[in-house]
């Protein structure tokens, strides 16, 4: 997919604006992390980073009564998709939505008690998101996110070529839940995401929106070749779920006391 191509990504974002989520998630999945992120204070700040057209910036909202939602994303359509749905729900006193970039939002040090992230991190790199957004975070604050994986350390040669192409940085789970405490997180868990969570809200509607404007660009080379590679992704899921998926992580920024003894222990190991 060549995102400088304006054509293409005009047909990128028919699929994707007709869609109830950008990428793979469930209401179950965002409550069992945010379960994870306990204790918040009453009147919490929430960011959601990344929203897209918000299911789970609409499912926090339901579960924190009291907290304040920014929800930040770069498209816009998306934006006014979730706020359509906020003025509907009555929630435009504590949810609000930033059209602009994640990887540098103009809010104040150490303000936030919760960042949340589902399946965007990885737009900004994913180690740098952890640095950027840490400083955000109030001592003891807490980041959920997640994260493209690899599941299985045995790999068939056609999901390694896919994901070489997508997203060639893409780590073990071991390897992903390591950067948390290099870069200031203590991890409180972490859990895959069920297949369930690609295909309800995402792969499902998107296969039916796909035949949709098969129908409409039929003839149109370009727009086929999106559609197209929107329909292999979903096969090489179908086939290949086993072999990699997303893993949702919460952690606690961690206090410079622990940072200390993190780095004394590096620093011990490398005398070693
Ligand atoms: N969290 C949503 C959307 C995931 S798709 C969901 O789970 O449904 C990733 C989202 O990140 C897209 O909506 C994309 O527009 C947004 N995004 C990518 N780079 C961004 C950036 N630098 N700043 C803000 N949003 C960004």
């Amino acid at each position: 997919m060549d995102f400088d191509n304006p054509r293409m990504c005009e047909v990128f974002f028919d699929i994707y604006d007709a869609l109830p989520r950008a990428g793979p998630g469930t209401a179950e999945s965002t409550l069992r992390a945010l379960a994870l992120a306990d204790p918040l204070p009453e009147g919490a700040l929430v960011l959601d980073l990344g929203c897209g057209p918000g299911r789970q910036t609409l499912d926090l909202a339901a579960a924190l009564p009291s907290a304040e939602i920014v929800a930040v994303d770069l498209h816009r359509p998306f934006l006014d998709l979730l706020d359509a749905e906020v003025r509907r729900r009555g929630l435009g006193h504590r949810v609000r939505t930033v059209h602009g970039d994640m990887s540098c939002l103009s809010i104040a040090e150490e303000s936030v008690d919760l960042i949340w992230s589902e399946g965007a991190a990885y737009s900004i790199g994913f180690a740098k998101a952890l640095e950027a957004w840490r400083p955000l975070l109030r001592p003891g604050g807490y980041l959920a996110v997640s994260e493209a994986t690899w599941l299985r350390s045995a790999r068939p040669d056609e999901i390694v070529a896919f994901w070489q192409q997508e997203y060639p940085d893409m780590l073990d789970v071991e390897g992903c839940l390591d950067l948390f405490p290099r870069a200031g997180y203590r991890v409180i868990g972490s859990f895959p995401l069920p297949e369930q969570a690609w295909w309800q809200d995402f792969y499902t509607p998107m296969l039916g929106r796909l035949d949709e404007l098969g129908r409409r660009f039929n003839g149109d080379p370009v727009a086929e070749a999106v559609l197209d590679e929107s329909r292999r992704e979903i096969e090489v899921f179908r086939r290949y779920s086993a072999f990699s998926g997303y893993t949702f992580v919460v952690a606690r920024k961690a206090s410079g006391q622990e940072r200390v003894r993190r780095k004394g222990r590096a620093m011990a190991r490398e005398d070693e």
